[in-house]
């Protein structure tokens, strides 16, 4: 239904309508002509194809949904599809049901969502066939005896591969240490030809002796236990908490086997960044069989391949972050998400989709099991399984030799830091090279120092974009808001009071970095922080240069707290834990007890003995003491009941509408609008609250002024259907499409 006025013939009597999703911001489907026949009986057949339509002025590629012989609108005004570019459906309909899903509760226009789960050669509607050329033996070289080729080594190998395999794509070719020259001189000689991948479909190895590359290891009984409650071909929700360390990763290595020995795949998520390799390389080890992965670090083509690879059942397991629970999958046989609690599972933009959250809706609508995997596991998720509504499997012992660590905490109050240590922590440090380990320093902040100013006057350095001081760094020296990324040169005087008194204020990892360098010249200190991991391969090389062995102090971010596994860290100091603890968002104390128990999880994983030391000004705080004496999993229980007492989540639903403007004045009038709407459609009663429009957490960023509404409801139905109604309206208002605004259900702040 085009809004273009140019002449339409006449459609025929029982012309086919196709209902098209574009990727365009609109809530609904588009109606065209069929520019085939479609014999009856053979629609369903077009969905999932792809269309070439135009578009108000534009041409667009979008994907059939269904047909229809009832057109939704006055059929003159329906135009023709330019084209069909498919010759089949190339999008499975399980891929359309779960966009479905995710495009319906999260209140995102269907066609964006479907244009998010697709690579982007499939999205400017290009053929499919990027990859699919792959090596295959000659009916000549099927015929020959199994060690014919045994006086050349590699061709030798080669054929024998082909024979098990059937196939052998370029990558398992270089994978394996298969030369192209030797590939092409196999085909000179008749021996080999390249093909279409889906003409020579891989031979797929069941039996576990062809499937495992190396044997499992022998489970401890809690593992046993965790593995003999699971259920397959059946849909549940499995929450698997088990410290760090107890072995969680053998237990999915092993339930992947399961699922391969029954001819599925399997869906494997971990978080974002750095953390990839490592644990692909564990699959990688264990698995003789295709691999897929999927995340912001790999090419475009590849992610084609990927998705194509996982869609039609080449490859067996399927790895990735956020991004690969959107990835069509033939038979898929379980989903497993590793460090559920991760908040790089939400998407913070366009679609605002929780991957966790989408995963489970899949793993019910496939009938399949799914693992949620963690140390330290979101209270959502905890909530569930308290309830019974999620099968609870704990791990409470860490696999294998190693102890838990022993945790301290440090009273930083009346004593003398340097660059944000105290002389325990120093000491430890010490006593740890000496040894011959290695020590992690968390500073949750990057840059040499958040605040400079001037001791005269009180003057900052602020942001001109944003409500934010800039953060001084030193290496190269300069001012940085890290909320705008915009940047100033250090000046030397006050521009209030010219004195040249400034001073940094406040401690970043590069501070602490200089200190130790200074006070350890010897030994390497490693930075992991978002400036030191901006050049590729940096953060992997560090993390290689660590687990090589040797005495060295790595000082990071959060983005050390991540499930690395690094076997020779036997003390981790965190610098300062107070932040967490009075921080004003709801989640604050949740976030903290994560962050505290996920670090100390670095300690001691393997038969070093680990050694924790927390630095706070309060080391008397009740949620200090709780989380230290009883261990997460009580803390976490702890917590779960003052949310209750709010109403928060996971005792209530909640979406965040957001607004923004370069006028303070539109954002608000925008979420005043949206209020009022949902005011007069239902008003606030004990089951859905309203709040707003305030401003938001940062009120300017980016030269920006944006505020929110919330709202929540103490049903996920309720505030679904709450939603659509409001959204009928807010639509159509002049303001919405005037306006920068989003909408975020289940957002992770308030
Ligand atoms: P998690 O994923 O829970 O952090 P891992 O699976 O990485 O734990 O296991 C931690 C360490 O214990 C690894 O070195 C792993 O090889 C070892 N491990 C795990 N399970 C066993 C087992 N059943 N027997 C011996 N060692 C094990
Ligand atoms: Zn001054
Ligand atoms: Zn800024």
């Amino acid at each position: 239904m085009t809004p273009n006025s140019d002449f339409n013939p006449p459609h025929p009597p029982n012309a086919w309508y196709l209902a098209v999703a574009l990727p365009v911001p609109l809530r609904r489907l588009f109606d065209y002509l069929s520019p085939i026949p479609i014999k009856p009986g053979e629609e369903s057949d077009l969905i999932g194809r792809r269309t070439e339509v135009s578009f108000r002025s534009q041409t667009l590629v979008g994907v059939i949904v269904s047909c229809h012989q009832t057109p939704t609108i006055d059929p003159s005004r329906i135009k023709p599809a330019n084209a069909i570019l498919d010759a089949q459906p190339i999008i499975p309909a399980e891929l359309l049901k779960l966009c479905g899903w995710a495009s319906n509760y999260y209140q995102h226009p269907f066609g964006e969502t479907l244009h998010a789960a697709l690579p982007q050669r499939l999205r400017q509607g290009k053929a499919e066939q990027a990859e699919a050329t792959v090596w295959a033996l000659t009916i000549e070289a099927k015929g020959l005896p199994h060690d014919a080729l045994k006086r050349a080594k590699k061709q030798q190998q080669i054929f024998q591969h082909l024979l098990q395999h059937n196939q052998l794509t370029q990558d398992k070719a270089s994978g394996l240490g298969f030369s192209n020259s030797v590939l092409a001189s196999m085909q000179k000689k008749g021996l080999l030809e390249k093909k279409c991948a889906t003409d020579v479909p891989p031979k797929i190895t069941s039996s576990t002796d062809t499937l495992l590359k190396e044997a499992p290891l022998s489970l401890t009984d809690e593992q046993q236990a965790a593995i003999d409650h699971l259920r397959y071909h059946q849909f549940n929700t499995y929450l698997l908490e088990g410290a760090t360390g107890s072995g969680k990763t053998e237990i999915y290595l092993q339930v992947v086997a399961r699922v391969l020995q029954a001819q599925q795949q399997a869906l494997i998520l971990i978080p974002e960044i750095g953390l990839s390799p490592q644990t692909v390389m564990r699959f990688r080890r264990r698995f003789n069989c295709e691999i897929a992965e999927l995340h912001s670090n790999i090419s475009e083509v590849k992610r084609t391949q990927s998705w194509l690879a996982a869609r039609d059942g080449r490859a067996r397991i399927v790895i990735g972050t956020r991004l690969a629970s959107l990835t069509p999958i033939k038979n898929l046989g379980v989903i497993i998400i590793d460090e559920e609690h991760d908040l790089s599972y939400k998407q913070q933009d366009n679609l605002r989709y929780s991957a966790r959250d989408l995963s489970i809706f899949r793993a019910s609508n496939v009938k399949i099991p799914i693992i949620l995997g963690s140390a330290t596991p979101s209270l959502e998720t905890l909530h569930n399984a308290l309830q019974g509504r999620y099968q609870h499997l704990r791990l409470t012992k860490r696999a294998g030799k190693a102890q838990p660590p022993r945790i301290r905490i440090v009273d930083l109050r009346q004593q003398t830091l340097s660059a944000g240590l105290s002389n325990q922590a120093v000491e430890a440090l010490g006593a740890t090279l000496n040894n011959g380990h290695q020590a992690i320093v968390f500073i949750n902040r990057r840059g040499y120092a958040p605040t400079l100013l001037c001791h005269q006057c009180g003057w900052v350095a602020e942001c001109r974009n944003c409500d934010a001081h800039m953060t001084l760094h030193r290496s190269p020296l300069h001012l940085h808001c890290h909320h705008c990324d915009s940047q100033q040169p250090v000046r030397r005087r006050c521009p209030s009071c010219n004195s040249d008194d400034i001073n940094p204020k406040g401690l970043g990892t590069e501070q602490t970095e200089l200190w130790l360098n200074e006070r350890f010249p010897s030994t390497p200190i490693l930075r992991v922080d978002k400036d030191s991991t901006q050049r590729k391969n940096a953060l992997s090389n560090t993390l290689k240069q660590v687990a090589e062995g040797a005495p060295c102090i790595l000082i990071g971010t959060q983005m050390l707290a991540k499930g690395h596994h690094l076997p020779n860290i036997a003390l981790v100091i965190i610098v300062d834990c107070d932040q967490g603890l009075l921080s004003s968002d709801f989640r604050g104390p949740e976030r903290m007890g994560q962050l505290i128990v996920q670090v100390a999880g670095r300690a001691g994983r393997e038969s070093i003995p680990g050694q924790v030391l927390i630095q706070s000004h309060t080391p008397d705080h009740p949620l200090l003491q709780f989380l230290l004496t009883k261990g997460y999993h009580q803390y976490a229980r702890e917590i779960l009941k003052e949310r209750q007492v709010t109403g928060l989540p996971p005792f209530g639903f909640t979406a965040l509408f957001r607004a923004e403007s370069k006028r303070a004045n539109n954002a608000i009038e925008f979420l005043q609008m949206v209020a009022n709407t949902f005011n007069q459609l239902a008003p606030a009663s004990k089951h859905l609250r309203y709040l707003g429009p305030v401003p938001a957490r940062m009120e300017k960023l980016n030269e920006r002024y944006r505020y929110q509404f919330q709202l929540t409801a103490s049903s996920r139905k309720g505030l679904q259907e709450i939603l659509k109604k409001g959204l009928e309206h807010i639509d159509q208002h002049a303001l919405a499409k005037r306006t920068r605004w989003s909408i975020d259900v289940d957002a992770l702040e308030s």
